[in-house]
């Protein structure tokens, strides 16, 4: 089952890019790491440290009290299929302001406080903890959902990514994958005009045809997955050549060489270790779910109650934020502050 973990990541954003992208060519062999499970497990036990040991920063972490929901947890919540998943009332939505170590802007968890199958709120912190810093600021919120079955899946839409249920906690390797596709998105909207990944440009398409193999079976769906899968390797490379360990590259890694070659600096901007000091943050929309905050009845009595705290209805943001779905992140926000 924990293989098959990441056959269940997919997200609107990247399942729209799926369908213009061929499957890659089945002749491609998953990439073969013998005595190591980067991509599933991500505690090898053979080789040394691995995926769970990723340094964690301290954090703190606040449960709010005011009744002030993050708008994306909202749209999440509401867009939820009831034939998949475990419906989430708006109302129930837990949020939880963590505060890491080595960044002074806090980021935002949310988590269906309806049901016993989501993760814990540390286990949250902690995943979203040990992405490094830089991947870790390019999500927006964290959202923890419950399929409908005992199955996990995990998806990135625009700035946001959600946790549909709760096994695998052992798993980093989802949180890593996941956070892969916002570099993607983000450094092909840095690079480009066009609203388009960067892992479908013959850079590193053109990777690929020449390797011989790609990360594992669920790196053939598409390039986007075949560039998340290889971020998630990469982040295990990065940390153990960080600090030095045995083997920062695993052996035997010539059928992927050509990807590493094109991933590697790309993704050593985001997912170098010990990275420290923020450098942007998202202006995320709130919207007031239950009292105190809903008790307040018109927008300026919010917004006199809590200054600094962007307000957007669920409703109108949804119209907004699903016009830019796809389209450059910082139509959802992206700030730089320094
Ligand atoms: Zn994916």
């Amino acid at each position: 089952m924990k293989s098959t973990f990441t056959l269940t990541l997919a997200g609107a954003l990247v399942a729209s890019v799926i369908a213009q992208l061929p499957i890659l060519n089945p002749k491609w062999e998953a990439f073969p790491h013998p005595g190591v499970s980067v991509l599933s497990v991500g505690k090898d036990g053979v080789n040394g440290p691995g995926l769970n040991d990723m340094p964690l920063p301290s954090y703190t972490m606040t449960k709010r009290t005011n009744g002030l929901v993050p708008t994306p947890c909202v749209d999440i919540a509401n867009n939820l299929n009831p034939e998949y998943d475990v419906l989430c009332p708006v109302t129930s939505v837990e949020v939880y302001d963590v505060l890491y170590s080595d960044c002074p802007i806090p980021k935002v968890i949310c988590r269906c406080g309806n049901s016993s199958s989501v993760h814990t709120p540390d286990v949250l912190a902690q995943r979203l903890g040990r992405v490094p810093l830089k991947g870790r600021q390019l999500v927006r919120v964290l959202m923890n959902t419950v399929p409908l079955e005992p199955q996990c899946g995990a998806w990135a839409n625009g700035a946001d990514i959600n946790i549909n249920g709760s096994c695998y906690s052992e798993t980093q390797s989802a949180f890593l994958h996941e956070v892969g596709h916002l570099i993607d998105y983000r450094v092909g909207l840095d690079t480009s005009p066009y609203t388009q990944p960067w892992s479908g440009r013959a850079a590193f398409t053109d990777a690929i045809a020449t390797d011989n193999c790609v990360a594992d079976w669920y790196a053939k769906q598409s390039y986007p997955e075949a560039f998340s899968e290889m971020a998630v390797i990469t982040a295990w490379h990065l940390y153990r050549q960080h600090y030095k360990q045995l083997n920062p590259l695993i052996e035997n890694t010539v059928c992927l060489d050509n990807q590493f070659a094109v991933t590697i600096p790309i993704l050593s901007e985001y997912y170098e270790p010990g990275q420290v000091g923020c450098t942007s943050a998202y202006d995320i929309p709130n919207t007031c779910v239950t009292p105190p905050c809903a008790s307040l009845k018109t927008r300026e009595e919010q917004q006199a109650q809590y200054p600094g705290v962007v307000f957007e209805d669920a409703e109108k943001y949804i119209q907004a934020y699903t016009k830019s779905r796809g389209g450059n992140l910082t139509d959802v926000g992206l700030q730089f502050v320094a």
